[in-house]
């Protein structure tokens, strides 16, 4: 999508530090992180939300996951473990509408967000 910062990124418009990145999706480092290991995973492909994937294209989200996965191995997160955040919408704090999974850990998070 034209004017989406994280299309962008995938383009290669606008930089960014990448951890993982495989034909559909692409990981990297959040620019102003909240925990000691804070990446975005995306799909290349855009799409707004979760709820914007149509039924019928499940493996994207498929894709996402095995995606997040390979990350939390990357960052070395299985044993102390870690958080997954999707943000939607304005309730969500949504603020770059190109769905991303954020992969938090190195610290111990607290619960409930706020
Ligand atoms: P959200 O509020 O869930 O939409 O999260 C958007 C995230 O994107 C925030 O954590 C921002 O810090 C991050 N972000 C914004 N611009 C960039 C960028 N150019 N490179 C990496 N992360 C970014
Ligand atoms: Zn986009």
């Amino acid at each position: 999508m034209d004017n989406c910062l994280f299309c962008k990124i995938v383009t290669g418009q606008i930089p960014c530090t990448k951890v993982y990145e495989d034909e559909n999706t692409l990981a990297f480092r959040d620019i102003d992180p909240k925990a000691p290991s804070h990446v975005l995973v995306i799909t290349k492909e855009h799409f707004g939300a979760i709820h914007e994937i149509p039924a019928d294209q499940g493996s994207v989200i498929v894709q996402l996951m095995n995606a997040v996965t390979e990350v939390v191995k990357r960052e070395n997160l299985v044993s102390e473990g870690y958080r997954l955040v999707i943000n939607s919408g304005e309730n969500g704090g949504q603020m770059v509408p190109h769905i991303h999974v954020h992969v938090l850990g190195g610290r111990s998070l607290h619960w409930p967000p706020g």
